[in-house]
């Protein structure tokens, strides 16, 4: 931020001014924009899933390896969701986990569609390649987004409440999140180019 800083003030904006808008832009990787954030804030998506969605996009959620890392102490380090003697880090918690998994698998299922293992901005990349219309890219993506959302929350769940949420229950979760998102955009034209697969989806 040193060069930022001249004559005594803060030259981030053309005409001198220092605005908290622009440092906290200008802060932010490439301008703010991270790589597929038109996925991650996309409009299948509900608000408070996008929000953890663009954290664990970034490997920002305060996961256990990150807390060992900041010498926070916890009373365990293994992930919660399994048996395995796993340290919780993003890539076993979201891709490797086989809680999280084994809801993947039957989500692909009622998608018909094979999205291969890996971190979530992978993932998201992958979503971004596939010829697919913009809809159905911002459906798979917005499903991926549920997914990491509810991981997250049966993670806190267990650790904060002691309760231990069942993969069928998450399942169900998505798909009734999702069906209520496509419900909201299926007369447009947008969802035309994939009604087949919405269709597919929603009944
Ligand atoms: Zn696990």
């Amino acid at each position: 931020m040193q060069s930022w800083f001249m004559n005594g003030r803060y030259m981030l904006t053309r005409d001198g001014h220092y605005l908290v808008a622009s440092s906290y832009r200008a802060l932010l990787q490439n301008g703010g924009k991270l790589e597929c954030h038109d996925l991650i804030w996309g409009k299948l998506l509900q608000p408070k899933h996008r929000f953890i969605l663009w954290l664990v996009a970034q490997k920002k959620l305060l996961t256990k390896d990150r807390m060992l890392g900041m010498g926070i102490v916890c009373d365990s380090a293994n992930c919660v969701l399994c048996d395995k003697d796993e340290l919780e880090d993003h890539t076993h918690l979201f891709v490797q986990c086989e809680w999280a998994r084994a809801v993947w698998r039957d989500i692909e299922q009622w998608m018909g569609e094979q999205i291969p293992q890996q971190d979530t901005m992978g993932t998201l990349k992958y979503i971004k390649r596939r010829h697919w219309c913009k809809m159905k890219r911002e459906v798979i993506a917005a499903i991926h987004g549920s997914l990491i959302y509810f991981t997250w929350q049966a993670r806190n769940w267990k650790i904060f409440r002691g309760i231990s949420v069942h993969t069928d229950r998450v399942i169900q979760q998505i798909q009734s999140v999702l069906r209520e998102r496509i419900g909201m955009f299926i007369g447009s034209k947008e969802a035309g180019k994939c009604i087949g697969f919405l269709e597919k989806l929603c009944y």
